[in-house]
């Protein structure tokens, strides 16, 4: 039997090329390894402030370009967290199983507490409902970056808890660190990752950018004076951080590349870089524009929730029997 995995997306910021290239491509790679259960973690981005009608259009806009870079909802189970409503009851049966000495240790919950005077307690207890949105699957594993890792230990201690207490009721998941596959830099400052929450758009492309600005945040990319195509992320990060962009694109090895623009000024090579980014781009605004009109955003995460609110519904009524929460 395959193994089950659960990835989460915070719905903040835009979906950006390096999330592409970095992360969400490798997903449609391994899509056919696991049963993978793939949720936008709504619930988790309001533990910050946050504007309505922007989250309300992140949610959708992930989803749908997800499907669109090549998801595909036949080997994905994809659903909307706050869709099910077991979760936060979940969390709660789990909170009550939870130390607030265990929370308040929280690398995370440390590190953002200190930035703002007045935190909702939602800061501290995420985690627990992070822990519900892993359980409640039975999730084997949890694709994580490494700040989140704490997170899914956190888990197991819940869920180890819970299993010696009442009896045998969630499997124990193991974290999995995410290992970017090319980590794609930011086009105007080439040493700093390309992030979907920057605050200057000139150096990210955007999933959704509009082709022409995209093709001039390209033709724009800062480079080096050396003008020779050359891999040397160190010395020419700049030019290193396009011929990534293309290899990733275009699917042809570094030194292919550097081979077939040997003879080519920068501008040359940038141009090509563009009209790859542009088709790439092209395509999965197609796909999404009519994920969109077509209502299948809409079938992919009924029928997501229609599964997971039976799984969760389950694993819930369970719990509350072991705890003795019955009339
Ligand atoms: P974030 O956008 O930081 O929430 O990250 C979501 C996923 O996309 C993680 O797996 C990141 O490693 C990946 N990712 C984000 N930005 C980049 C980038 N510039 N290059 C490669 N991978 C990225």
């Amino acid at each position: 039997m395959k193994k089950t995995m659960l990835t989460g997306l915070k719905p903040t910021g835009n979906l950006t090329l390096g999330n592409y290239i970095g992360s969400i491509k490798q997903m449609v790679d391994n899509q056919d390894k696991y049963e993978s259960y793939l949720f936008v973690a709504d619930m988790h981005a309001i533990t910050v402030p946050n504007d309505r009608e922007e989250l309300h259009k992140n949610i959708r806009d992930f989803i749908a370009l997800y499907l669109a870079c090549g998801i595909d909802p036949e080997k994905n189970i994809i659903y909307l967290q706050s869709d099910i409503e077991y979760i936060p009851s979940i969390s709660w049966l789990l909170e009550c199983n939870t130390y607030y000495g265990e929370l308040s240790r929280m690398i995370q919950f440390k590190e953002k507490s200190k930035k703002h005077a007045n935190f909702s307690a939602g800061l501290l207890t995420y985690p627990v409902l992070m822990a519900s949105d892993i359980l409640v699957v039975d999730a084997d594993y949890v694709p994580v970056g490494i700040d989140q890792k704490q997170h899914v230990e956190l888990t197991r201690d819940i869920a180890s808890r819970f299993n010696k207490k009442y009896g045998e009721t969630f499997v124990i998941p193991e974290p999995v660190i995410t290992t970017v596959g090319t980590k794609i830099m930011d086009l105007v400052d080439p040493t700093k990752k390309m992030s979907k929450t920057e605050e200057n758009p000139k150096g990210v492309i955007g999933l959704l950018d509009d082709i022409n600005v995209a093709r001039k945040k390209i033709m724009s990319a800062t480079t080096d004076s050396e003008m020779c195509v050359k891999f040397d992320m160190e010395n020419k990060p700049g030019i290193s951080n396009l011929i990534n962009i293309y290899s990733s694109l275009s699917g042809e090895s570094i030194s292919d590349i550097e081979e077939k623009f040997v003879n080519s000024n920068y501008g040359e090579f940038k141009r090509c870089v563009a009209d790859r980014v542009c088709e790439f781009l092209t395509g999965v605004q197609e796909r999404y524009k009519n994920i969109i009109e077509s209502g299948k955003l809409q079938e992919v995460l009924d029928d997501g929730a229609n599964k997971v609110r039976k799984i969760a519904n389950k694993k819930y009524e369970d719990m509350r029997i072991k705890i003795g929460l019955y009339r």
